[in-house]
């Protein structure tokens, strides 16, 4: 499992304008005729609009990417033709018999032994590797057994056990509301539906098709996290940076039954090979089929 991988959804690419909001409000169409200056002094200040307030969340690493930085070097060379119909599908074809072959084992790389253990796995796992969230999830299952046990923590008791993975206030929340909320609602058990999991706390859509992929081997949609979002567009599967979009495209793409196992062969490769800063295409035996391939 990759970083940010129960992060809030967020678009891989947010750009600001270039041009400062005052310079171009002078020559907007429709806007308020402005007073021309006759004397001397400084010019008039432009208003600039105040920044929308943002909730206090775990930060997605996708939200201040740009679509090239989201891409990474390998789609700065030459624009990647977009392929649809039975060329889309023949092409994530080659792309997953050699992802398979090249990774046969691939699979979840959090560690857990039920649904309820992978949900909180995943909530931590957001800005954090896999790697340190096995680390912290033995100690908070041994003190916390079941959802019901992590309900009645204090969240200074769960923020203590889960510090390393970062952003430990907002995820305690999360997980100690997700507990909660399944305790209530669920007696106790993580329910295998989407529409139940994306309305406990600090689950989206990502978390909750990581829980229904893998812990009940339903193939509801398909992770999107950072290598996907980036691998997607390297490897001419898709041009859109919005992880939701990215979803809807890769599930056209590839059959259904995949779909669980195509994010984790993503995110291998994106681990191993397709690196965000410097993908080792000379070493890549998907460099013949990939439009991005630098070599
Ligand atoms: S050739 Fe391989 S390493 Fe290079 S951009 Fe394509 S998938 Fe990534």
């Amino acid at each position: 499992m990759a970083k940010g991988m129960g992060g809030a959804r967020q678009p891989l690419a947010r750009q600001r304008p270039k041009v400062a909001a005052g310079k171009k409000a002078l020559g907007r169409v429709g806007a308020a005729p402005t007073k021309k200056r006759t004397t001397g002094g400084p010019p008039p200040k432009a208003k600039v609009p105040p920044k929308p307030k943002t909730s206090a969340t775990i930060p997605s690493p996708t939200l201040t990417k740009s679509r090239k930085a989201a891409a990474g070097p390998a789609a700065k060379r030459r624009p990647i033709k977009q392929l649809s119909g039975q060329a889309l599908t023949a092409h994530a074809t080659a792309v997953w018999d050699h992802l398979a072959a090249l990774y046969p084992d691939a699979h979840c790389e959090l560690d857990f032994r039920s649904p309820w253990e992978l949900l909180v796995a995943t909530i931590l796992s957001a800005q954090c590797t896999d790697k340190r969230v096995n680390m912290v999830t033995p100690h908070l299952f041994a003190a916390y057994p079941t959802p019901a046990a992590l309900a009645a923590a204090t969240p200074q008791a769960v923020e203590e056990i889960i510090k390393s993975t970062g952003f430990f206030r907002a995820k305690a929340k999360s997980i100690l509301g997700a507990a909660a909320a399944i305790t209530d609602r669920h007696q106790g058990e993580v329910p295998p539906r989407m529409e139940d999991l994306v309305v406990l706390p600090g689950v989206g859509r990502k978390t909750a098709n990581v829980v229904l992929g893998n812990a009940f081997d339903i193939n509801h949609g398909v992770v999107v996290d950072t290598h996907v979002g980036r691998l997607a567009i390297r490897l001419g599967l898709t041009s859109e940076t919005d992880p939701v979009k990215v979803e809807q495209r890769l599930m056209q793409a590839f059959p259904q039954e995949r779909w669980t196992l195509l994010s984790h062969l993503l995110i291998w490769h994106g681990r191993r090979v397709c690196d965000a800063r410097k993908p080792r295409c000379g070493d890549c035996s998907l460099r013949h089929i990939c439009p991005s391939s630098l070599v």
